[in-house]
């Protein structure tokens, strides 16, 4: 049986006719690249705007009663252009038009949203003269906007899995009433990861501008390295401590599946990029730690009262106090007789009387402490548990860079060490972690 590659091409990748031109050659090479997922065009330059962005903005004008004439040509010239450079006979005035009729008609704005995917999508099957195949006809949410991961696995599955190849746009499907429900920004990612499911794929590749995951935030760390192997959960992991790569639902489909997904650069191709499995390849050398990250903006709430590990249910009452209050727990460090909830501090600052008073009332602690102004930070690796000595060296970095530590929360499944410093030690903490423990 002949491998199935799907690859997805981000908005970068497509954001005018010579990366269009890269992004065919790089389909081309390898014949096991069978379905492509295309985003809308991005951003060609830094201060430019994304196509999905333009679309949006039609929308709103509308909506405001605004003319959105000025904007739509905006977007027809931009397809326009990637229309003539790549020698295509394309109607885009017919596309543009319908765009247009619809809007007036009071469309929901996920219908002009998904149309930078579906007008891209297009144009690249004509130039690469590969059947398009619309999501909108294999990707299926039910009537409360979920996707219908049955209905849409066999069916794609079904539909594609008849053609040699396709091209299938990114964002979208459609509510059972036929009409366009997008997924959140960044959601190309996900069709790709459905798609590649559907067909039971050998390969999610996600094709980017970038050469794979970083071990550590670029504007903190110079030159961090690139991640070469790393596994769903620590990417879960990371990402969550604010290191994206990929939209977050996008490893749900794949990850059931074992489909293992590779991130590579569409400027330069050659880069092997970064694989994500289930586990990490056995014969490789790699460090304990397989990346940092972080984010600010947290406030630890700490409670203390004598024989609290004797009263039964303190600690879940103290979370459905924050939990009522509407407020998620990130971390929950714990002693003998004091329990910490760390939570996000926008979210905390807005409840806080309701939240304080309730503790009060309900829990009658000895001490409430606060301290706001935490900076969190996660160093993650499934190879630090079998590792001796990854704490004590995660703790001496810090300390031989003065950094004082105001909280340590291991994660239960041994993957990560979080510890919680002061935001004006953020950066400094994130360098002194990568120089110590990254080799
Ligand atoms: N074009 C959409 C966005 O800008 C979806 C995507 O590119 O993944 O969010």
């Amino acid at each position: 049986m002949n491998r199935i590659i799907t690859a997805k091409f981000g908005g970068t990748s497509l954001a005018d006719a010579s990366q269009i031109k890269k992004v065919a050659a790089i389909i081309k090479s390898n014949p096991e690249r069978r379905y492509v997922i295309a985003s809308a065009p991005g951003k060609r330059f830094s201060d430019d705007i994304k196509i999905t962005d333009m679309l949006y903005t039609c929308h709103k004008q509308n909506e405001d009663g605004k003319d959105f004439s000025v904007t739509l040509k905006r977007i027809s010239e931009r397809y326009a252009d990637i229309i003539h450079e790549l020698g295509i006979e394309f109607d885009i005035d017919s596309e543009i038009k319908a765009i247009e009729k619809n809007i007036i008609a009071g469309v929901s704005s996920d219908y002009p949203a998904s149309r930078g995917e579906y007008i891209n999508s297009k144009i690249i099957a004509k130039f690469l003269g590969w059947p398009f195949v619309d999501a909108s006809e294999i990707i299926f949410f039910t009537d409360k906007g979920v996707l219908d991961e049955s209905k849409t696995f066999t069916k794609a599955g079904e539909r594609l899995l008849a053609l040699e190849h396709a091209v299938i746009p990114g964002f979208y499907g459609s509510l059972p009433d036929g009409s366009i429900k997008t997924f959140s920004r960044g959601g190309s990612d996900v069709t790709g990861s459905i798609i590649a499911r559907s067909v039971n794929a050998d390969l999610y590749e996600n094709w980017t501008d970038v050469s794979g995951m970083l071990s550590a935030d670029p504007r903190i760390v110079k030159s961090p390295k690139v991640i070469e192997n790393i596994t769903y959960t620590e990417l879960r992991e990371l990402s969550y401590m604010g290191a994206s790569v990929l939209h977050e639902d996008a490893v749900f489909p794949v990850r059931k599946a074992g489909i293992p997904i590779n991130i590579r650069n569409t400027n330069s191709p050659d880069d092997n990029g970064t694989m994500i499995a289930a586990s990490l390849p056995k014969d490789i050398k790699r460090s304990a730690v397989t990346g940092i990250a972080g984010r600010k903006g947290f406030t630890s709430i700490r409670v203390e009262k004598s024989m609290m590990n004797g009263e039964s249910g303190f600690g879940a009452r103290l979370l459905y106090i924050f939990s009522d209050n509407g407020v998620p727990f990130e971390h929950c460090p714990t002693g003998i007789d004091t329990i910490s909830v760390v939570v996000n501090s926008a979210m905390f600052e807005s409840k806080r009387e309701d939240i304080l008073r309730s503790i009060k009332n309900e829990l009658n602690p000895d001490y409430i402490t606060i301290e706001k102004n935490l900076a969190a930070i996660a160093v993650v690796g499934e190879g630090m548990i079998s590792t001796k000595g990854t704490a004590a060296k995660l703790f001496k970095a810090l300390a031989d860079a003065g950094i004082n530590i105001r909280m340590i929360d291991q994660g239960s499944d041994e993957l990560n060490i979080i510890v919680g410093v002061d935001e004006g030690d953020y950066e400094k903490a994130i360098r002194a972690l990568y120089d110590a423990m990254t080799d």
